[in-house]
């Protein structure tokens, strides 16, 4: 049996406009938009205050691509790399990007210099846009590629002013170069054309293997948007005005990195579009949060699970007062019972819940339901609006409602698939169906429940980890013979990696026999990657000596069995 979403019907989505199109140029129709005041904000950079109102952040976006294409002469389906956390004007790029018909590679500021060569050698950039603080590695993965210098830009002109050697032209610079240049030729999409048009690359290992691009098209982002304000009601009298989760005036903090799928759906362009004001942060630290919930009166969080954790336990949290939040969403891992019990004795009186989705699946899938103020305990919530699912048996059949199977879902909402990565494509973007990796149940009353995880995938603070690249990585290791890497329980950041190593045959002896030798070895290993990858791909469950990695007959590892394994061994410290 199929599974359809139990709420308000989707209508009318474009399909034939881009993403400014839709959430700047058409605004005039959006349903909190004739209300909202017009002294309002749309950005807020939290830590300048510096506020950006609705017609400024439509100018700074066309002059942006003017002068990016009178500089670089960026056009159809060239890509700019955004290589940055966020900043105020991280979306004026993005639709500048795509007023011009190119594309915006998001990729994570984490990014050590490899990893981003990595995904530029994917992605092949014509620009890249970098922070400030890391436009080195920026520059340097530039060279690797093959990208003169002057094709990297930085976000912030103030800074960008200050470190001598380093200075590059700022994206400030290029808008007032812009303002002056001839306007751009509208860009105008036939019917159905921006389903086959993509807007955005964001970084996702999917089920098995290394990162890989996932192509989000202008319509997969215009339709999640439209599919969270339906399924949320933002626009239905369905309770009193003060009861209602969105309101005229609402404030969210975005906390959420805008590389990532969550953040920039959820966190940036559905409040956008539900009329709020957004207050971006460059860098999540839980005090600042705390303060500027209380210095802006924020309404709307819009979280990962970790941070929820400090909101209930870092001792900071009290001296705050967070009485102007409303609305909590949590997302990108799992929220356990626990942890909302304590959210709910903290902020008595929000609204609270869990929503689920994937990069291919341009961010939701389910989201908490309006029927009730706190989402079902445990519970990813309830399908979106426009969405279908299915749930399927090892067997192959179909799980009915209660019964555990891989989630496949279908809507507007599925991204394209891997850019140019047929064959990952193929395995699970099937006959429109999306194959998720995730193990679910969903329940009569439409409730869905992530019980388990079937992909290699691990996630660390709602961040992706692939084990494969690890793996790989631990393979020029000098030491490492083969490496099996699996993640394991915490309580703080979900999941850990641990690495189960097999040593060179040279080295065992030594290690078996000598403590001291097993320690430095080990700790050479955790260096190997903590010089290489992103904090978060660090290897803090731990390494693992064994003789033998479990695989299949086709060498497959079987990492069920790691992880098995990976409970038996004593926690370390
Ligand atoms: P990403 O593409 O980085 O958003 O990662 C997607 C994966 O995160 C999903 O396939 C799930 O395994 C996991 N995930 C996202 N939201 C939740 C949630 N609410 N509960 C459990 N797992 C989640």
């Amino acid at each position: 049996s199929l599974f359809h979403s139990n709420s308000t019907a989707l209508q009318n989505v474009a399909d034939d406009l881009t993403l400014p199109q839709f959430l700047i140029d058409n605004a005039a129709r959006h349903p909190t938009r004739p209300e909202r005041p017009r002294d309002v904000p749309c950005l807020v950079d939290d830590e300048s205050s510096r506020e950006v109102y609705f017609d400024e952040m439509s100018t700074r976006t066309d002059a942006l691509a003017r002068g990016m294409r009178e500089t670089w002469g960026i056009g159809k389906d060239d890509i700019v790399a955004m290589y940055a956390p966020n900043h105020i004007d991280y979306p004026i790029c993005l639709w500048a990007t795509h007023r011009l018909g190119a594309i915006v590679a998001a990729t994570s500021p984490a990014l050590t210099a490899p990893e981003l060569v990595y995904q530029l050698q994917i992605a092949r950039p014509s620009l890249i846009i970098a922070h400030i603080s890391n436009l080195s590695i920026a520059l340097e993965a530039a060279s690797t590629i093959g990208l003169p210098h002057t094709h990297v830009i930085v976000l912030d002109a103030q800074k960008a002013a200050s470190p001598g050697s380093l200075k590059r032209e700022s994206v400030d610079e290029v808008i007032e170069r812009g303002r002056a240049a001839s306007p751009i030729p509208e860009i105008m999409l036939r019917k159905g054309e921006a389903k086959k048009k993509i807007a955005v690359l964001c970084f996702s290992s999917g089920t098995t293997g290394k990162p890989k691009a996932v192509a989000v098209s202008h319509y997969n982002m215009i339709c999640n948007i439209l599919q969270t304000a339906t399924f949320l009601r933002i626009n239905e009298n369905y309770c009193p005005d003060e009861e209602k989760r969105f309101q005229v005036g609402d404030k969210c903090c975005a906390v959420l990195p805008f590389y990532h799928i969550y953040g920039l759906i959820a966190n940036l362009h559905f409040t956008l579009y539900a009329g709020m004001t957004v207050v971006v942060v460059q860098k999540f630290v839980h005090e600042s949060l705390l303060q500027s919930i209380e210095k802006r009166r924020i309404s709307h969080l819009f979280l990962v699970p970790p941070q929820v954790v400090l909101f209930c336990k870092h001792p900071a949290t009290r001296n705050y007062d967070l009485s102007s939040v409303r609305f909590c969403m949590v997302a990108a891992a799992p929220l356990t019972a626990e942890v909302t019990t304590q959210m709910l004795e903290l902020m008595p009186g929000i609204h609270l819940g869990q929503g689920y989705g994937l990069t291919e699946t341009c961010a939701a899938v389910s989201l908490f339901p309006t029927t009730s103020r706190v989402g079902t305990m445990g519970s990813a919530g309830q399908l979106v609006s426009g969405t279908v699912a299915k749930v399927v048996k090892p067997d192959g059949t179909l799980a009915g409602p209660g019964e555990p199977g891989e989630l496949w879902v279908q809507g507007g909402q599925i991204a394209m698939g891997y850019y140019k990565n047929e064959q990952a494509t193929k395995e699970s973007f099937i006959d429109g169906w999306f194959r998720t990796g995730d193990e679910v149940i969903i329940q009569n009353n439409g409730d869905i429940f992530i019980t388990d995880r079937i992909k290699e995938l691990i996630k660390v603070k709602g961040y992706q980890v692939a084990p494969a690249e690890l793996e790989g990585h631990l393979l020029g290791h000098p030491h490492v013979a083969d490496a099996g890497v699996v993640g394991i329980p915490d309580d703080f950041s979900g999941e850990l990696p641990l690495a189960f190593i097999v040593l060179q045959q040279q080295i065992r002896k030594e290690v078996a026999l000598r403590a001291d030798v097993a320690e430095e070895v080990k700790r050479s290993i955790a260096e190997h990657v903590s010089s290489a990858k992103s904090h978060y791909k660090w290897l803090t469950g731990g390494i693992v000596f064994i003789d033998q990695i479990p695989k299949n007959a086709s060498g497959k590892i079987l990492r069920r069995m790691l992880r098995e394994h990976a409970k038996t061994l004593p926690r370390e410290k």
